[in-house]
Formats: C-alpha cells, sequence, structure tokens
C-alpha cells in the first residue's frame, strides 16, 4: 500500500519543548541563578532581567538555560516598557525559539490568572492552589487550572508522493493577507484528534479524507490553545466552501504554490516539509 511507504516518510516538525527549556511551575529549591522577567502588558510582552515591581502578581514558569524565569501580571495603566513592549509575534523576530515559548507560556499563564480571580462555581475570590498551578475556592473547593484548548490543523493531500501531488489549501475569512494555509479547528469534546480531522475538513472544504496522521505539535498562545498537525489522504469530493469561515479552497502543486504562511506556524512547517519531501 502507498500509504504506509509514505507514513515512514513523513517528517516530525515538533520542536520537542523539553529539548529547549524546562516548563516548571514552582522555582526549584536553591535555586540562585540569573532571573528574566516577562512583564505582560495587556498581551504584549516586555522582557528584562529586572522585575519592575515586586508588588505585582508573579508567577513562576521555568528555567532556559539555568535563569529563572517569570511571568509578571503589569496592572492597566502602567507600562514598565515605556512603549517598548511587542505582541507575540514581534517578539518572534526578537527572541530565539525557547525565548518565544516562555513568553506564550507568560501570557498563557497571565491571562487565565486574570479570567480565574472568581469561583466560575460560587464567585468566591480565588486564591493560589499550594504546590500546583491552579486557582483554589475557599469556599467551595473548587480549583481552575490553566486551559489548553487542542485544536488540529492538517494538510490534505491528493494523489501519489512526488511533482505531481497536490495539496488543499484554503484561505480563511479572518486571515489578514490573501494567504493560503492548512485547514484548522478546535477538537469537540467527545471526539478524538483524528475524527476532528476528518469532521473539521468536511464541514470546511466539503471533501472526505483519510488516513490521518500525526506530524507533530505547537504551542499557540492566541489564546490557549494546542495545535496538533495532521497529515490526510483525499478519498472523495469536490471542494465546497463552507461559508462565513473559507473564503477560498484550491489544489495545489508545489511548483504552483499561493503565498503560505510563514514557519513560525505549525501550518507552515507542514507545508515546508511536504514542499521538502
Ligand atoms: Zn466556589
Amino acid at each position: 500500500m502507498a500509504s504506509m511507504t509514505q507514513e515512514s516518510d513523513l517528517a516530525l516538525v515538533s520542536m520537542n519543548t523539553a529539548s529547549l527549556y524546562d516548563a516548571l511551575n514552582d522555582v526549584p529549591d536553591g535555586f540562585d541563578g540569573p532571573r528574566r522577567f516577562v512583564h505582560v502588558i495587556g498581551t504584549k510582552v516586555f522582557v528584562d532581567d529586572r522585575n519592575e515591581d515586586e508588588a505585582w502578581p508573579a508567577h513562576f514558569i521555568g528555567v532556559l538555560d539555568g535563569e529563572g524565569w517569570w511571568a509578571v501580571d503589569v496592572p492597566d495603566g502602567d507600562d514598565p516598557s515605556y512603549g517598548a513592549s511587542v505582541d507575540l509575534y514581534g517578539y518572534f523576530a526578537i527572541g530565539t525559539e525557547a525565548e518565544w515559548l516562555l513568553a506564550g507560556r507568560a501570557v498563557q499563564t497571565i491571562g487565565w490568572a486574570r479570567t480565574h480571580r472568581f469561583c466560575g462555581r460560587c464567585a468566591a475570590a480565588m486564591e493560589p492552589s499550594a504546590g500546583e498551578r491552579g486557582m483554589k475556592c475557599p469556599d467551595c473547593g473548587l480549583i481552575s487550572y490553566p486551559r489548553v484548548a487542542p485544536a488540529m490543523i492538517t494538510l490534505v493531500t491528493r494523489g501519489e508522493p512526488g511533482p505531481d501531488q497536490e495539496a488543499l489549501l484554503a484561505r480563511g475569512v479572518n486571515f489578514p493577507m490573501p494567504m493560503y494555509s492548512c485547514l484548522a479547528g478546535f477538537v469537540e469534546p467527545g471526539e478524538d484528534l483524528e475524527g476532528a480531522v476528518i469532521r473539521e475538513v468536511k464541514e470546511e472544504v466539503g471533501v472526505d479524507v483519510d488516513d490521518v496522521r500525526y506530524v507533530g505539535s505547537q504551542p499557540w498562545p492566541f489564546p490557549h490553545s494546542l495545535m496538533v498537525g495532521f497529515r490526510a489522504n483525499y478519498v472523495d469530493g469536490d471542494i465546497v466552501c463552507e461559508e462565513g469561515e473559507i473564503l477560498d479552497a484550491n489544489w495545489y502543486r508545489k511548483d504552483d504554490l499561493p503565498m503560505v504562511p510563514p514557519t513560525i506556524s505549525i501550518a507552515g512547517k507542514i507545508i515546508q516539509a511536504w514542499i521538502a519531501e
């Protein structure tokens, strides 16, 4: 079967975060290394080796190359960066891959802390839960943990591997640029990742796929997704774009591609890996 051969050839596009930094919720015992502070201003970041204000809430987020990193919740109206803060897209161009991951972890952690100040069940003020990253209700005991929303992203291909193989790329209604990308969508309750791939592809462009294969994952802190990347094989159907979601979608050969996403995103990485096959 051709797909069996193809399966073994698929390259993983994950970075493997554990190889880049240690994601930790507590300061390691006896830690006395240098410190870095990701000041989160709205959803922008300002990274500095000085904590602007010790009174602002701070959350330890991990260790990178011996340096301890904290996320600092900057109150509305304050700006310790004096206008120099950047959003996470901007920070991607400034920091290393690991620094970008930590900045994203900081924005997600602060975003979670800001939206879990009160109990969702009884509305009492929440308190940090000891020994873990959680907010606990002192009245009813509910604990809220940072939310990570899994979303699948997939590149559908048609035909045998080689120069004549085509990929289905789509332009979403929300893309700011005339860019074509993989199909993506959130996983629903009661659904596995493979099921989400098959359902989302059918909903968004009307085609049937099978042979869903994992190719990697990426944290995507906009605001709290985990993108899980797949490849899938076209089976049947003509492209019919979902109204309100997809502006346009087409089959593309490697030598005739439209504008595709940059490799900051897993979509860009999956497309580049396909081109390189
Ligand atoms: Zn409660």
